[in-house]
Order: C-alpha cells, then structure tokens, then sequence
C-alpha cells in the first residue's frame, strides 16, 4: 500500500477539494503556493511512465479536474501551474501518480 492509497480508502485524514467515482483532490500537507492541491487517480498507478495508450484518458480527466479546481478556488485568471514528476530526479517522493495544482502567487522560477 502506498499514502494516497491510504487516503483514497479514508485510513488517513486529507482536505478534499473534489472527489468523484475514479478521481480524488486534496490539499497538499506541506503547500509550496497559497494554493497546491494534489490531484490523484483512485486506482493505483506509480508513475506518469506508466501511462500509455490503454489509460492515458487519466491525465485528461486530471487536467479537467483541475481546470474546474482553479475556477471554484478563483484562480483561474490568475493562472495556475500544472506539476507532475516522474522518477528521481525530478524529485518525486510519492510513487502514486499524481498532479499539483499550485496557484495564488507568482511562481518563484520559470520552466
Ligand atoms: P511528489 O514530490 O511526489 O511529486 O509530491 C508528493 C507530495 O505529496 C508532496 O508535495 C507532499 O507534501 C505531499 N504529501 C506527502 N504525504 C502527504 C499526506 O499524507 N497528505 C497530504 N495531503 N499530502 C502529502
Ligand atoms: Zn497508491
């Protein structure tokens, strides 16, 4: 088992912001902007490497939800910056595949 699928079956508190049958978003435990929500498929997948064309509908069902997260939490003109690392060294230390959504400042460095 891993920590979001320990959140998904409710073992462990989180804030939800968005839930649906396949989909579950929460606010990040240690939030690098004002707003940095986590968004998660329910079914376990470790890494965006792991997408391929049999389930690659989960980064567009993702990114939908997070367009809808920026609306309810209003910074959808304010702009947002999508986030998902893969693999060591882009520093991912949650082997659940999942998207930031961070938002409310201007990020502190360009891509
Ligand atoms: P990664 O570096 O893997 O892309 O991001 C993992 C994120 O999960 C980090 O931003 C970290 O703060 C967050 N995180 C880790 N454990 C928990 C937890 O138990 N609850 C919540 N809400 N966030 C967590
Ligand atoms: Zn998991």
């Amino acid at each position: 088992m891993c920590v979001f699928c320990d959140i998904v079956e409710g073992k462990i508190p989180s804030s939800k912001v968005y839930e649906d049958e396949n989909y579950l978003a929460f606010k990040d435990i240690n939030p690098k902007a004002p707003v940095h929500i986590l968004i998660i498929p329910k079914k376990h997948i470790g890494y965006l490497s792991e997408v391929d064309e049999s389930n690659k509908h989960i980064i567009g069902d993702m990114a939908v939800i997070a367009n809808k997260i920026a609306k309810d939490l209003g910074i959808a003109e304010s702009g947002y910056r999508i986030v998902i690392n893969n693999g060591p060294d882009s520093g991912q230390e949650v082997f659940h595949l999942h998207m930031h959504l961070l938002g409310g400042k201007k990020m502190s460095f360009s891509v």
